[in-house]
Parts: C-alpha cells; sequence; structure tokens
C-alpha cells in the first residue's frame, strides 16, 4: 500500500484521507495493512511491536493532513508571487518600451501600485 510505505502521490493522498475519513470499512482496512506492516517493520528491525496502531495511524493521518495544507498554502503563495512577478516585469517593460507620454501615465500608476503595496 504506497500510504503505508510514504509514496503514495500528494495528490491522490489529499483523495484518500478524505475518502478514508468518511468510509469506516476502507477505514478499517488501511488499519488492519497498518498494523501488518509495522508490527513486521517492528519485528525487522528488532524493536518492540507498537500496541498503540490505532493512535499511530490517527497521528499519521493527522501529520499528514498538516503536510497537505502546508503544502496547497506554499503552492498558493507561489502562484500570487508568480503574479505579481508577471505583473512587475510587464509594468517594467511597458516603462522601457512605451512612448514618453505613456510612460508619464504609467509611471504615475506604477506609483500607486508600490505605495499601495507598502501601505
Ligand atoms: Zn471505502
Amino acid at each position: 500500500m504506497p500510504f503505508i510505505k510514504g509514496t503514495i502521490e500528494p495528490d491522490i493522498l489529499q483523495a484518500f484521507i478524505a475518502h478514508i475519513r468518511s468510509c469506516p470499512s476502507c477505514y478499517d482496512e488501511l488499519e488492519t495493512f497498518y498494523a501488518i506492516h509495522h508490527t513486521l517493520d517492528a519485528l525487522d528491525s528488532g524493536r518492540d511491536a507498537d500496541y498503540h496502531i490505532r493512535d499511530s495511524l490517527q497521528k499519521e493521518l493527522e501529520e499528514k493532513e498538516k503536510e497537505l495544507v502546508r503544502e496547497i498554502r506554499l503552492r498558493r503563495a507561489g502562484r500570487i508571487l508568480l503574479v505579481l512577478i508577471l505583473i512587475s516585469a510587464l509594468l517594467l517593460a511597458a516603462l522601457i518600451f512605451a512612448p514618453g507620454y505613456i510612460r508619464v501615465f504609467l509611471s504615475f500608476f506604477a506609483g500607486l501600485f508600490s505605495a499601495g503595496g507598502a501601505g
């Protein structure tokens, strides 16, 4: 199971967690696979088996959800930054290449834009 091995794709992970949260039979199945995987893992490495599988799975699901939220926020911030850079680049290009009277007009708006951004 990719989720248990930690190899699940982020886009699929979101839908997976949403389904697991709303489907008791799939949650039970996941819990069973999770318990088997972690017990075998513990046996392999000579550690004591984890007797709090339910809690561990809950914790792991919550951590994955937090990671997803962080990732989505980061992606959104990246997109906003890209748009701001594009606007700045366009404005700069317009300032450089536009004829004189448009340049005066644009620099007025550029002033408003940066004043609004600072305040
Ligand atoms: Zn299901």
